[in-house]
C-alpha cells in the first residue's frame, strides 16, 4: 500500500506530491485528508503532509515509509481536499498553504497534538441492567457501590470522580463496570435548548419565509436591514430550523470584539451545541472546538474570518453578518475572500448563503439589484425605535471659536446626556495621542525609520510608534537634530481625546476602546460588559466600536472627525466612510430612546456627507456606480494588485517594470495596466513596494500570465511578488 502526500514544504516547486510506502501497521488507520510525518531529503529530518491519495501499486523503487500519523482525528474531508484546490486557483497560492489554512495554528504544530488533549473519567455498565438490579438486591457490599450502580441505570455515564474509589475499584475488578477516557472540552456549556422567545415581526418574517422556501438549494440572499432591524433574530430563527433537520449552520461575524456579544446570544439559545472558533481562544481552545465540530458534538459553528472552512459534513446553511467588514478578505497568503469561500461551499452541499449588512458592499449590492443575489429589506427597526437624528457640525466654524477637538454643539449634547444618565459613544478612527511629532525651533519630524510614516506619540507610554511595522522608542526631551528646540505633537488620536473628555467633563465616567488597550484576551469583553453595565457615561474608541455592538442606553453618538477615512484616496473611500458612519450612528437609540448622531467634519459639502445627513444609501450607492462605470472599476471590471517587493530600492524598480512588460506582452490587450507607481506607503518595514494594477473584464490568459510572474521570482534572491485577486485596498 502506497500513500501519496502533499509536505508542509514552503517552497512552490515543491507544491507536489511524494511516494511514501504504507508500512503494515498503519494500513488499517490511514485515510485520505489524514496528516502524517514522513521524513524528507537528505539525512534524518521529518517533516507533516497530508496524504491526498492511496493507492495499491507504484512503478518506483527505493521509497521511504510513512513514520506516523499526526493524528487520527484530524482528517480533511473529501470536500475540503476539493475546496483547497479552489483557494489554489482562485488566490494563486500553494495548495499546501490552502490546507494549512484550513486548520487552526495549534493544529499545525509539528509536536503530536495528543498534548493538546485533556481527558475526564467515566464509568460505564458492562453487563445488562437486570443483571445489575439483582445485584444491587444480593450483593451489593455498602450504599457507595449502590449508589454507583443505581446512577449507571439511570444514566449512560456517570463521571468517576464523583463517586469513592475503593467502590469503583471493587466493582471494576468484579467487572460490572468499566472505566471510559473521553475527550474534556475546555469550553463546556450545558446543552440546553431554550425555545425562542422573540416572535418576528412583519419584516423579519417575510425575510426569514423567503429564506426558508429555498433550504436545500445553491442560493445567496442579500440581506439589507437598517441598523437595529434585527437580522441577529431572524439569523437565530433560521439556524433554528436548520438544526432541527439535523443538519449544521456556520455563522461569521466580522471581529473579535462582536463575537462575545453574538456568541453569548447563541450560548443562552442553544447552548453547547455551539462551538467558536476566533482567534481569542488559545490554542487548547481551539483544538477542542475544531475537535467538536469534527465529531459532530456541535451544530452550530459561531466564528470569524476561517471559521468559513469549519469541517462541518453536513452543512445546511452559511450566514455572513456585517457582509461590508474587510476583514473577510484575508490580507496575507492565501488571499481569500470568506465570501467566495462561502459561495463555493453553499453550491457544494446546495445550500443557502445569507449575506446580511445595513451597508452592504456596492458589489454585493449591484449583484443584487441585477437579481444574482435575492435582495431582502428590513427597512425599520424593531419595536418602532426611531433612527437617529442627523446633525452635521461644520469644523471651520468652530476653529474660528477655538473648538478643536469638540464642537460647542456635541458638547451641549454630551452634557445632555450626562445629565439624563443616558450613554454617549465617540467615534475617532486615530488611536495613540498625537499623530505626528515635531520640532518647534528646525522643524525636525520624527519618522519611522523602516517605513514611510512619521511616528504617532504615545503618551501613557511616553513613546514613538509606528503603526505598520511596530517599531517604538521613547520620546526624548529635546529635538534630537538641533538639540534645543522642544517638541510639540500635533494632530488628535484617541488617547488624547479620552484626556481631553476627562477634563471637559470631569465628573464623567470614561472608557476607551482600541487596539491598545484590547492587546490583552478578554479585554474587549470586560469593556464591552462594563459599559453595558453602565459603569461608564461614554465610550470612546476607534472603528473596532462601530459595528453590531448594542447598548440600549447609547442615545448619542458623536464622530470627531468624518475627514479621516474620506480623505483616503482608494475608490472605495466614498462607500467605506458611508458605511463607517452609518454603522457607528447606528449604535444610538437601539432601545426606542430618542437619539442623535453628531458627525465633524471640515467637508459638510462632501457628497458622502450630505447622504449621511438624509440618511439615504441608494443615493451614495448610485452616485459612486456612476463614478465606478466611468473610471472602470468594480463591479464593472475586476482588479488584480501586484505588489513588487524587495529591500533594496533599484531592484525592485527595475524587476517592477519587467514584471510591466511580462504582462503587457501576455495579458489580453482588453485588460488595463496601470503602473508600476509606489505603493500607498512606499517603504514598510524597510521593503520598498511599487504596485501594479490590473482592471480585467474577461482575461483567459489572465491566471496562467499571473502563475508564470509569480514563479519567475519564486527563487529571486532580493525581489519578491504579492499577488492579489480582487484586493479590498489599492
Ligand atoms: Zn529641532
Ligand atoms: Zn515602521
Amino acid at each position: 500500500m502506497y500513500a501519496e502526500v502533499l509536505i508542509e514544504y514552503k517552497v512552490k516547486s515543491l507544491d507536489r506530491t511524494f511516494t511514501y510506502i504504507v508500512p503494515e501497521n498503519l494500513r488499517d488507520k490511514i485515510k485520505i485528508g489524514m496528516k502524517v510525518t514522513v521524513s524528507f531529503g537528505m539525512g534524518d529530518s521529518t517533516i507533516n503532509g497530508f496524504v491526498v491519495n492511496i493507492k495499491n501499486d507504484v512503478n518506483l523503487g527505493n521509497l521511504k515509509e510513512i513514520i506516523s500519523i499526526t493524528d487520527e482525528e484530524l482528517i480533511l474531508n473529501e470536500e475540503l481536499l476539493e475546496l483547497g484546490k479552489y483557494v489554489r486557483d482562485t488566490t494563486l497560492c500553494t495548495l499546501i498553504s490552502a490546507y494549512q489554512t484550513m486548520l487552526p495554528s495549534s493544529l499545525k504544530i509539528k509536536t503530536i497534538n495528543s498534548k493538546y488533549q485533556k481527558y475526564e473519567c467515566y464509568l460505564k455498565l458492562t453487563m445488562p441492567v437486570d443483571f445489575v438490579r439483582s445485584f444491587i438486591e444480593s450483593e451489593a457490599k455498602n450504599q457507595n457501590q449502590k449508589d454507583i450502580l443505581n446512577a449507571l441505570i439511570e444514566n449512560e455515564k456517570v463521571l468517576k470522580s464523583k463517586f469513592s474509589s475503593s467502590s469503583v475499584n471493587t466493582l471494576i475488578k468484579k467487572g460490572i463496570i468499566k472505566e471510559v477516557k473521553e475527550l474534556k472540552y475546555r469550553i463546556n456549556k450545558e446543552n440546553v435548548r431554550v425555545e425562542n422567545k422573540v416572535v418576528l415581526m412583519e419584516d423579519q418574517k417575510r425575510c426569514f419565509d423567503e429564506i426558508c422556501n429555498h433550504l436545500s438549494e445553491e442560493k445567496t440572499f442579500l440581506l439589507h436591514g437598517v441598523t437595529g432591524s434585527g437580522k441577529t433574530e431572524v439569523y437565530m430563527h433560521l439556524i433554528d430550523v436548520v438544526v432541527a433537520s439535523n443538519k449544521c449552520a456556520i455563522m461569521l461575524v466580522p471581529e473579535i470584539t462582536l463575537t462575545a456579544q453574538i456568541v453569548n446570544n447563541f450560548y443562552e439559545r442553544f447552548g453547547g451545541d455551539v462551538a467558536i472558533l476566533h482567534s481569542g481562544l488559545s490554542a487548547g481552545e481551539k483544538y477542542d472546538e475544531y475537535l467538536k465540530i469534527m465529531r459532530g458534538d456541535a451544530h452550530i459553528v459561531v466564528g470569524t474570518r476561517s471559521a468559513i472552512f469549519a469541517p462541518i459534513r453536513n452543512l445546511g446553511i452559511i450566514i455572513i453578518d456585517e457582509e461590508h467588514s474587510e476583514s473577510y478578505k484575508q490580507e496575507n497568503t492565501p488571499r481569500y475572500n470568506a465570501i467566495d469561500i462561502a459561495k463555493w461551499r453553499s453550491a457544494y452541499h446546495k445550500v443557502p448563503l445569507v449575506l446580511g449588512s445595513a451597508t452592504p458592499t456596492y458589489e454585493s449590492y449591484a449583484r443584487a439589484l441585477k437579481g444574482v443575489y435575492t435582495l431582502l429589506t428590513l427597512p425599520k427597526r424593531v419595536n418602532d425605535a426611531k433612527l437617529p437624528k442627523i446633525k452635521i457640525i461644520d469644523m471651520k466654524e468652530e476653529m474660528k471659536k477655538r473648538n478643536v477637538v469638540l464642537s460647542s454643539y456635541l458638547k451641549d449634547k454630551i452634557r445632555d446626556r450626562l445629565e439624563k444618565r443616558e450613554q454617549v459613544i465617540l467615534l475617532l478612527n486615530r488611536r495613540g495621542y498625537g499623530t505626528l511629532v515635531n520640532c518647534s525651533s528646525c522643524g525636525y519630524t520624527f519618522k519611522c525609520p523602516n517605513c514611510d510614516i512619521t511616528l504617532t506619540y504615545h503618551k501613557s507610554t511616553n513613546s514613538l510608534r509606528c503603526h505598520y511595522c511596530g517599531y517604538y522608542t521613547t520620546k526624548p526631551s529635546h529635538c534630537p537634530e538641533c538639540k534645543t528646540g522642544e517638541l510639540k505633537d500635533f494632530g488628535l488620536g484617541t488617547e488624547k481625546l479620552e484626556q481631553e473628555i476627562s477634563s471637559i467633563f470631569p465628573e464623567s465616567k470614561v472608557v476607551r476602546m482600541d487596539a491598545d488597550t484590547t492587546s490583552k484576551k478578554g479585554a474587549h469583553e470586560r469593556i464591552i460588559k462594563d459599559f453595558k453595565e453602565e459603569k461608564y457615561d461614554i465610550l470612546l474608541g476607534t472603528q473596532m466600536i462601530s459595528k453590531g455592538l448594542d447598548f440600549p442606553k447609547v442615545s448619542l453618538v458623536g464622530v470627531i472627525s468624518a475627514d479621516s477615512s474620506l480623505n483616503i484616496p482608494d475608490f472605495r473611500s466614498g462607500e467605506r466612510t458611508y458605511a463607517l458612519l452609518s454603522q457607528v450612528s447606528g449604535r444610538a437609540g437601539r432601545s426606542g430612546l430618542d437619539s442623535e448622531v453628531v458627525i465633524q467634519t471640515f467637508n459638510p459639502d462632501n457628497f458622502t456627507i450630505k447622504m449621511i445627513e438624509m440618511g439615504t444609501f441608494i443615493k451614495n450607492y448610485q452616485y459612486e456606480m456612476s463614478i465606478r462605470k466611468t473610471l472602470k472599476y468594480p463591479p464593472y471590471y475586476y482588479l488584480v494588485g501586484i505588489k513588487i517587493c524587495s529591500k533594496i530600492y533599484e531592484d525592485a524598480s527595475k524587476e517592477a517594470s519587467k514584471v510591466y512588460k511580462y504582462l503587457k506582452d501576455n495579458i489580453s490587450t482588453e485588460s488595463i495596466i496601470l503602473g508600476p507607481t509606489t505603493a500607498s506607503v512606499f517603504r514598510v518595514n524597510s521593503v520598498y513596494r511599487f504596485q501594479i494594477v490590473i482592471k480585467y473584464r474577461f482575461d483567459e490568459k489572465l491566471v496562467n500570465a499571473l502563475r508564470e510572474v509569480d514563479e519567475m521570482y519564486i527563487n529571486h534572491k532580493t525581489v519578491y511578488i504579492e499577488v492579489d485577486m480582487n484586493p479590498y485596498y489599492i
